[in-house]
């Protein structure tokens, strides 16, 4: 899905120097975004838009960009120095994620050869300097990257930027469907869905299960059949549960609800949605199967009414496309007490994704005790190993907080009487001062979990929102964290104050 977007790049230069200069500016321009595309570390085409010389080719290529759905964001470098006022107008107008590039067409210092015309043209030393005034002057939210463009480690940052980016203008237009509402009383998953699209940009909607129900009833027995065959392609299968017949039932069942769910979604054009056990009349089992394996194929979920989290899921997903190890939505399940290695337990009543199993997961129907529906088929399995980052999105009344929290996932083990998919992590610095943290910042029981995201694509994410975030990580200690939490209660209230 990335190769509809592309990135634009665009260099500051001034004519103070004369025409040659812009037009060495422009050739060295040329020859480092062919670099960058060429050096397959980037995973969204750059396109190169020219140098800008005045305030009015500024705004031109802003507004461009802005008008242009390809375009998920700008990255500008000043080749030469770049008087930054003739940006103010522009930078306004601006409504793209914003990467400011600090590096040089020439990678070390020419001393012995070096004059006043290699100097005039690699400048990006003080041009970048004065570019980077402007936009905290102005509080513009961007990403400021560091290093030579022929280097891999710069190359992975841009990389970064650029699959965050590419997730934020996937969720500009990203409709999520609520099939009920919230579980009843539950605070931590509600909030204000107006200022989540203002904020954030994804619609949500809510959808009668009813609709649901309508197309469970057009879906045939050639569709459950084929769905069958893939799912025993996909999935581990007992031999004697493909010889009960209770078993092909509530399979087939689950395939009927998994086909409907595909096609009401692809219908309305939704990116991502939520259910509710309590909430399925005329659904006869609760979609555990199916949630698993729509966000495997990339559609956000959240349980019980969760939006924000549904939200976060997809765009976590949508960032981490075509990297290795996998994404889930999870909840915080049970804790389990062994000193150092103290662990929490992750997993959900069956809507667990399978890009994070470890080994092919098993297919297998169970009863669930809520719901009061017939025993749903599920994916059942333990997760990989390996460190990621778990995050949510909470509201706090003024702001959402996105909070962010390191974990190393261990070897988990089957629950012969619980038969759910699961991961086992310890949070870093540890479960204590983890846990800990993310209780005191008021974070959900559910997350969104990478393997294959860091820190960093979620602060990229934060910024280009201009959210709140909290970092867990090894670095952390409580009382630190409390002072952030009250320095940024602080600023946010200031912040909307001044606004
Ligand atoms: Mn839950």
């Amino acid at each position: 899905m990335f190769d509809n977007y592309e990135v634009w790049f665009v260099t500051g230069a001034q004519l103070l120097y004369g025409g040659d200069a812009v037009i060495a500016v422009d050739a060295h321009s040329n020859e480092m975004v062919k670099g960058l595309n060429d050096s397959g570390r980037l995973p969204i085409k750059v396109v190169y838009k020219g140098t800008v010389n005045s305030s009015k080719e500024v705004t031109t290529v802003m507004r461009a960009a802005n008008n242009d759905d390809k375009c998920v964001g700008i990255i500008t470098w000043m080749h030469t120095f770049s008087p930054a006022k003739m940006w103010i107008h522009g930078l306004q107008e601006l409504r793209k994620p914003l990467c400011h590039f600090h590096t040089q067409f020439n990678k070390e210092i020419p001393w012995d050869t070096m004059d006043m015309d290699f100097m005039n043209l690699n400048q990006s030393a003080h041009g970048d300097r004065e570019f980077g005034h402007i936009t905290a002057r102005m509080r513009k939210p961007r990403k400021v990257v560091v290093g030579y463009w022929k280097d891999a480690e710069t190359q992975n940052k841009l990389s970064v930027w650029m699959r965050v980016a590419a997730a934020w203008a996937d969720a500009q237009d990203m409709l999520i469907i609520r099939f009920g509402d919230q579980m009843n009383n539950v605070a931590v998953t509600d909030g204000d869905k107006v200022e989540a699209e203002m904020r954030m940009g994804y619609h949500v909607d809510y959808c009668p299960i009813a609709e649901l129900v309508a197309y469970q009833n057009k879906v045939t027995d050639e569709d459950i059949d084929e769905l069958v065959e893939t799912y025993k392609k996909e999935y581990e299968i007992a031999n004697e549960d493909l010889e009960n017949r209770e078993f092909i039932h509530q399979v087939r069942e689950a395939a009927r609800i998994e086909v409907a769910l595909r096609r009401i979604l692809k219908d309305k054009g939704a990116k991502a949605f939520t259910t509710h056990f309590d909430n399925l009349k005329g659904i006869n089992q609760l979609p555990g199967l199916a949630s698993q394996r729509l966000m495997a194929e990339g559609y956000g979920f959240g349980a019980e009414g969760d939006w924000k989290t549904a939200a976060l899921y997809r765009t976590m997903w949508f960032m981490g496309q075509g990297l290795p190890k996998g994404c889930s939505f999870l909840e915080d399940y049970t804790l389990n007490f062994d000193g150092e290695n103290s662990a929490i337990l992750q997993s959900h009543m069956l809507e667990v994704c399978p890009l994070i199993a470890e080994q092919k997961p098993r297919l297998e129907v169970h009863p669930l005790g809520i719901g009061g529906k017939n025993d749903p088929a599920r994916l059942v399995f333990t997760s990989k190993e390996g460190e990621g980052v778990a995050a949510t999105v909470i509201d706090l009344g003024n702001r959402f907080r996105l909070i962010v929290n390191k974990v190393d996932c261990i070897k988990s083990k089957p629950l012969p009487k619980l038969p759910v998919a699961s991961a086992l992590w310890i949070p870093r610095p540890n479960f204590e001062v983890g846990a800990g943290a993310w209780i005191l910042a008021g974070g959900t029981h559910h997350s969104s979990f990478s393997y294959d995201l860091t820190v960093e694509y979620l602060e990229d994410y934060a910024e280009i929102a201009d959210i709140e975030m909290v970092v867990i990580d090894e670095n952390t200690t409580m009382s630190e964290f409390k002072k952030e939490l009250r320095i940024n209660e602080v600023y946010y209230m200031l912040n909307k104050a001044l606004s």
